[in-house]
């Protein structure tokens, strides 16, 4: 190890920073966020530095530098574009044994800055030692996307109780109590912005912890997350859905859910396939009974569900279900698989020249009379079916039936964001013949309405009545 990483205090303690630029802003930021008395030398300041003198937020010495300047200070920074300067400053500041940072210069240098995320109280820091600091800064970015975004806000709470636990449980027992609270439910009740929820829990758990793991309800509150797992390209999975999939015990997954995204969780994660075959409904309440089973028993349940889990996802059923067994449910969105095709298609759901709404159908609907065929028939909207492909031919009767023109464009989209991805699109008349001859199965989506011919590449003529509509001809 080149440099030993440590966190300093300056809190109220003076910084010196010689220069007067962007850097040097920067430098000032970073060291004023930490609590210290700035003074800056520098015969001229940026604005922003100005403004921040003006208001007594730092001191301005408005000459070159000179040593003494230095005297009293905790800590300096020298990032001054004279070379020659930079080397004084690093030279007097080790006559006076204070730490000293030159920018990009490693060698005047008696400390470096590094990369860091900032999750206050929560700080986590990256350093190449100097000699890669490209390299560090992509480091930094990777675990940025991976700490959620209240990490802090955890961070906080948990101090905040640190004495109180300190008070209730012996040595032994407290570690266990922090490690099940860092990764249980009440760190998801904060990461999620609950924090009077999370108070909730956390007093419950506090209780167990106290009563002895050997009583009946001493052991650790399970819980649920019902995540969506977005169209099928995994890098299309929200940040939080990653998180939670990193935590979870039990993951139980439908068959849209490809393997690349369940090679997101967690390794040593239990898996569970509760796929449904089409019209197996009794299957439903199986699943209902794992999950409460599950989070029963202490246990961290991520359910994971192809697009969104309460677009056509029985989200909706499994939530009320676990409320009702007072079990703790976080849902995390999910890209839906309209919106993930309309992607792949590059066909904008809305238009301000063609259409005004978006309404997302059950296929399934196409076969009982739930559905008003008159207004999804309309033109200057977008209808996307789900479900459809099996009952096409009848799906396009109805809405024929109900007055669409025969022109209107379509698009079928199969496999959307996964390898397999095909797009086809045709007029309605048409839409049912091309999906046949193309063999197009399941999971496709039926998207109805004019932009549906948009496109901003032009494809080709795969069959007679296939239509394309460059973006440019739209603007
Ligand atoms: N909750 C899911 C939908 C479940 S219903 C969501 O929000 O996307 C299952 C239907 O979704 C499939 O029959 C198909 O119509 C559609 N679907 C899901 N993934 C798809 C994909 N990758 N490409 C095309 N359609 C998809």
């Amino acid at each position: 190890m080149d440099y030993l990483p440590v966190f300093l205090s300056l809190k109220g303690r003076r910084a010196v920073v010689v220069g007067g630029g962007h850097v040097a802003a920067r430098k000032v930021d970073a060291l004023a966020k930490a609590g210290a008395r700035v003074t800056v030398v520098a015969p001229r300041l940026l604005p922003q530095l100005a403004g921040r003198a003006a208001a007594s937020a730092l001191e301005h010495l408005a000459t070159e530098f000179s040593p003494a300047q230095l005297d009293g200070a905790a800590l300096v920074v020298a990032a001054t574009d004279d070379a020659g300067v930079n080397t004084a400053v690093s030279r007097a500041a080790q006559v006076r044994q204070i730490p000293v940072n030159v920018v990009d210069a490693p060698a005047l240098s008696s400390f470096i800055f590094p990369a860091i995320v900032d999750r206050s109280p929560l700080v986590v820091a990256v350093s190449s030692a100097g000699g890669a600091p490209v390299l560090a800064r992509r480091v930094r970015a990777q675990i940025e996307a991976l700490l959620p975004a209240r990490l802090g806000a955890l961070a906080r709470f948990m101090r905040d109780r640190r004495e109180k636990v300190h008070r209730a449980l012996g040595t032994a027992g407290r570690r266990a109590f922090w490690e099940r609270i860092a990764g249980g439910a009440t760190a998801s009740r904060v990461l999620a912005g609950d924090e009077a929820a999370a108070a909730e829990t956390f007093a419950r758990e506090l209780l167990n912890s106290q009563l002895g793991a050997s009583q009946p309800d001493g052991r650790t509150l399970g819980e649920v997350y019902l995540i969506g797992a977005g169209p099928g390209d995994p890098d299309l999975l929200t940040m939080r859905a990653l998180q939670l999939l990193q935590q979870a015990d039990v993951i139980l997954y439908d068959r849209l859910v490809p393997d690349a995204v369940l090679e997101r969780a967690r390794r040593d994660a239990q898996r569970i396939f509760v796929g449904k075959e089409p019209g197996e409904h009794a299957h439903q309440a199986r699943i209902n009974e794992l999950l409460v089973d599950l989070a029963r028993q202490g246990k961290r349940v991520a359910r994971l569900k192809g697009g969104d889990p309460c677009v056509f996802g029985r989200g909706g059923e499994e939530l009320e279900v676990l409320a009702a067994h007072g079990i703790h449910c976080l849902v995390v969105p999910g890209i839906t698989a309209a919106l993930g095709a309309a992607a792949c298609a590059s066909i904008p759901l809305t238009h301000r020249r063609l259409s005004h709404s978006v309404t997302l159908v059950s296929g399934h609907a196409a076969l009982d009379g739930s559905l008003d065929w008159r207004s999804l028939a309309r033109s200057a909207q977008t209808v996307v079916f789900y479900m459809g492909i099996a009952q096409l031919p009848r799906i396009v009767a109805r809405l024929r039936a109900a007055g669409a023109a025969a022109d209107e464009p379509a698009a079928l989209i199969e496999q959307a964001t996964l390898p397999g991805e095909r797009v086809l699109r045709a007029d309605l008349a048409r839409i049912a013949e091309l999906g046949d001859l193309e063999q197009i199965a399941s999971p496709a989506l039926l998207i109805v309405g004019a932009v549906a011919a948009v496109t901003g590449v032009q494809v080709a003529a795969t069959a007679p009545g296939v239509m394309a509509v460059p973006a440019e001809a739209l603007a």
